[in-house]
């Protein structure tokens, strides 16, 4: 199987080489050529399948140079122990036809653990196959959850160092304690002065940038991506759609005319993976993307405009806190029928103005697709509430904002296929915000007497990962211009030279 650049013809790589690498050298994302698809049989055969079984099923499709053994290897190590009750992605029935697919029992409480625990297996087995011993340099930018969520997956895993940017002002005190805290010999986390697309733009730059590729080269290290712009992180959530398919089919739910996914939306990764198990076969019916204030995506899902020059919100789910959505890159480059040039030219609108405009065609396939629409935090916190007081249910913003918004769908269109609601965090993570919604008057100051003040109100189960941190050291308290990132990180990897 071969996978291509987004913005060029001319780039072929093996599976092994485009996660070992991350991104590809002309800036662009890697894709597969050629989406596999699933047959009736597949999908019967999935079903008697647990988690695990599903994963190297459909892992086996997207690595083809992975040998049996490689599989198995990676997908035991990632899921055999590592969540709750070794269910890492459960259903659950909220009412007829409404289900919250929880992605949140791992070891950091978010979603991004279903991909980052895998990750770093199927990286050092790329890179062993592929990169002849270097050692791997992961960078990352974070707007909370996959910061922590890849310190957690690579921590002193052998031949790998990682570095995690996130921005001083836009992650919440618990985000911001769990990865201060982080534990490992070959971690370094580090604030910026900026939001998470600074964070973000600075990481790509320094991806881009030869002069600092050759000083690791000549140390015998190469750098890489954990952030959703590498493709060993799509696959691992292309797994949890298709297995909730086949636990809705288990279940007996009626999915003959297909079911609905909502998900709450940042970066565009986590939709795009649905949008994969969707041309794989999975029966979805309409992805509905929900977006905070920082609705860029509504509006260009909705207009097929895209203009990321607004303002930008810090909101209460500050995983969404995006106004460049790095994914939609691929996602635009399968509905061009793989339009490298055009694509190209839009990121160059994108870099140059802030804004670009799609054709009329992709606009309507766009729209034939997703429906997709926005909450603010009033909105939100109204959403926890309501939904604690109707079902006991406890949700966390970002879930909040994904629910608010299924509701807005439901009451404008009368849809009624069974639909299922990506759950991206525990509650837990965001005690102050869910505290707020359902419970003010026991606000404090202290986070984790907020947190215990949540399970007293609420009488539901505090994560042990949450617990633990009340306790844990801070190890790292940096902070560092958004220009200095590139010093950051040779200061760290002790290259900061001038080069011969
Ligand atoms: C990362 C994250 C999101 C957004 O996911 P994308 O793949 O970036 O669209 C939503 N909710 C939570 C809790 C997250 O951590």
């Amino acid at each position: 199987m071969v996978y291509k650049s987004t913005r060029s013809d001319n780039v072929s790589v093996s599976a092994a080489q485009a996660i070992a690498q991350g991104i590809s050298k002309d800036g662009g994302l890697f894709v597969p050529q050629t989406t596999p698809k699933l047959s009736a049989t597949d999908f019967e055969n999935l079903r008697k399948l647990d988690y695990i079984g599903r994963a190297k099923y459909i892992l086996r499709n997207f690595l083809d140079d992975f040998s049996d053994d490689d599989i198995n290897y990676c997908v035991e190590g990632a899921y055999s122990g590592t969540f709750d009750n070794d269910l890492p992605a459960p259903l659950s029935k909220l009412a007829d036809g409404k289900y919250i697919l929880e992605l949140w029992h791992g070891p950091t409480c978010a979603f991004k653990d279903l991909a980052l625990q895998l990750l770093p297996y199927l990286l050092t087995t790329s890179a062993n196959k592929v990169s002849n011993g270097k050692e791997t340099v992961i960078l990352v930018a974070t707007s909370g959850d996959t910061g922590k969520a890849a310190l957690e997956g690579f921590k002193d895993v052998e031949n790998t160092k990682i570095i995690v940017f996130y921005p001083n002002n836009g992650v919440s005190p618990m985000q911001r304690l769990q990865m201060d805290t982080q534990l490992g010999e070959n971690v370094f986390v580090c604030a910026i002065d900026g939001n998470f697309d600074d964070a973000q733009s600075g990481v790509k730059k320094i991806f881009a940038d030869i002069d600092v590729a050759a000083r690791l080269a000549d140390s015998n290290m190469q750098f890489s991506s954990a952030n959703s712009i590498n493709w060993g992180r799509l696959v691992p959530q292309i797994v949890y759609y298709i297995s909730a398919y086949c636990d809705l089919m288990e279940s007996g739910a009626d999915v003959e005319k297909g079911f609905n996914v909502v998900v709450p939306t940042g970066n565009f990764g986590n939709i795009l993976a649905a949008y994969y198990a969707k041309i794989m076969g999975t029966p979805i019916a309409k992805l509905i993307c929900a977006s905070n204030s920082n609705n860029v995506l509504t509006d260009f899902i909705n207009t097929g405009d895209y203009d990321r020059n607004r303002e930008f919100y810090t909101t209460i789910s500050p995983s969404m806190d995006i106004l460049i959505s790095s994914n939609l890159e691929r996602m635009l480059y399968e509905l061009s029928g793989k339009d490298a040039a055009m694509i190209t030219d839009l990121q160059e609108q994108l870099a140059a103005t802030g804004k670009y405009t799609v054709t009329s065609e992709i606009s309507k396939k766009i729209k034939d697709l997703f429906w997709a629409e926005s909450c603010d935090d009033e909105k939100t916190l109204e959403t926890i509430r309501s939904y604690f007081e109707k079902y006991s249910y406890l949700i966390d913003t970002h879930t909040a904002v994904a629910l608010a918004v299924y509701d807005d769908y439901i009451a404008k269109t009368g849809d009624t296929h069974p639909t299922i609601i990506a759950s991206t965090a525990s509650p837990y993570k965001f005690s102050s915000s869910v505290l707020e919604a359902i419970a003010p008057e026991k606000l404090s100051d202290g986070e984790f007497e907020k947190v215990k003040a949540l399970h007293e109100v609420t009488n539901t189960e505090i994560p042990k990962p949450i617990l633990e941190l009340e306790k844990a050291t801070v190890r790292f308290n940096n902070v560092c211009k958004k220009d200095n990132m590139i010093d950051a990180v040779l200061d760290y990897l002790k290259i900061n030279t001038t080069l011969n």
